[in-house]
């Protein structure tokens, strides 16, 4: 057994007991006992999500939830307006454009967030946009998107309000139907702390409205497909899902569920505060603002005179603790640390011991223990 301890914003650790589901036997996906199951995992979606629809389960990662997202609601030259701050934005836009939609981009500095007054100006210049893509938690930069307030905008506008919640599910405060979300979905390997390899996405009223209207293009991603055999009986998936993958969600989601939702928000927001603390004591810089940063993934600039495979390669070979680095022209200036899912003091202490040994050993003249210390002080 690898003893890496994954400080990722996915894949993240899963629990022992989510490990043991996954070892059961494999059942006949076109049987009653299966359909129980699938039936039993929408539903704990539909409540993590906070909504009276129904989920669905896509078997692929978080992708394939937000190509789902796109392709069943698009027609050629259909105007999407994409809020951009960071690669998952980026990715919605170029998921619009590859299903020929016509993406109208709304682009803030990477490291900060949209406003709901920049979302209002773009909808008011434009009263074609059939949808608007946020991301809640840009994992990229590290920044969290106020989705309530950019909710009760698009609630005035007839645009379908798409928010893509793959790293903040499980772990930050995401209410579908009180924030007026027509297409929510998220992944398997984040927050909700199951192996990689699944999606889920839940669809409003007006959601399928749309749906039922487009001629889409896309096969193995057809909604509608999955309503339809979603409502069979038993219910079922239209193609073999992953049906181990689906006892580890349900194993996974019971342990939300017996953690409760609030206590579990909580636990991320402590674990945030606790890394922002850890990373000033030992001299390191946050690099979004504060108010903007993430309940679930801290990104950090990387300091001068150390280089990011320095930093995560001596926290990765010597410590055996993986964080993430920087995407695109953030490759090199910064690092990110993952706090989502089964996070809690113990992984943070070890984080931190590591990484103040890490600089240390980089030759920063630093108090090698001061960020360990400001953790420890974080949950007292
Ligand atoms: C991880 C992630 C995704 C999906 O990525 P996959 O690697 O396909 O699971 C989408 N959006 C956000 C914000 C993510 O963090």
């Amino acid at each position: 057994m690898d003893e890496t301890l994954l400080m990722l914003p996915g894949p993240t650790n899963v629990a022992p007991r989510v490990l043991q589901a996954i070892a059961k036997n494999v059942v006949n996906h076109r049987s009653a006992i299966f359909g129980e199951i699938y039936t039993e995992v929408t539903k704990m979606m539909s409540e993590l999500f906070k909504t009276q629809n129904k989920s669905y389960l896509l078997t692929g990662s978080g992708t394939a939830a937000m190509e789902a997202s796109i392709a069943n609601i698009v027609n050629k030259n259909d105007k999407i307006l994409n809020v951009i701050g960071g690669k998952f934005g980026e990715r919605l836009r170029d998921i619009t454009l590859a299903y020929d939609g016509d993406a109208k981009e709304l682009n803030v500095e990477w490291g900060t967030t949209v406003s709901p007054k920049q979302i209002k100006e773009a909808l008011d210049e434009d009263e074609n946009i059939k949808a608007i893509t946020v991301v809640h938690n840009e994992t990229s930069t590290g920044v969290a998107a106020p989705i309530e307030e950019i909710g009760k905008v698009v609630k005035d506008y007839n645009a379908l309000y798409i928010v893509d919640t793959v790293s903040s599910l499980g772990g930050d405060h995401v209410d579908v139907d009180k924030y007026n979300i027509d297409i929510c979905f998220t992944g398997s390997q984040k927050c909700l702390a199951a192996p990689p390899g699944m999606s889920a996405i839940t669809l409003s009223e007006d959601a399928w409205k749309v749906i039922d209207s487009v001629n889409s293009n896309t096969y193995y991603l057809d909604m509608k497909k999955y309503k339809k055999f979603g409502a069979g009986t038993p219910p079922e998936t239209p193609y073999t899902p992953s049906i181990t993958l689906i006892y580890g969600i349900h194993e996974a989601l019971k342990m939300i569920e017996e953690e409760g939702i609030d206590n579990r928000v909580l636990r991320h927001e402590t674990a945030a505060e606790a890394t922002i603390n850890g990373a000033k004591a030992l001299g390191l810089e946050l690099f979004p603002k504060k108010e903007v940063s993430s309940a679930t993934v801290t990104a950090l600039k990387i300091p001068e005179g150390v280089s990011d495979s320095d930093l995560r390669g001596t926290m990765r070979n010597q410590y055996k603790v993986e964080l993430a680095g920087g995407q695109d022209h953030l490759k090199g200036n910064i690092f990110r640390i993952g706090h989502m899912g089964n996070i809690n003091y113990k992984q943070l202490a070890i984080t931190f011991s590591a990484l103040g040994m890490t600089l240390k050993k980089l030759g920063f003249d630093i108090d090698a223990g001061a960020g360990v210390s400001a953790v420890t002080k974080s949950y007292l």
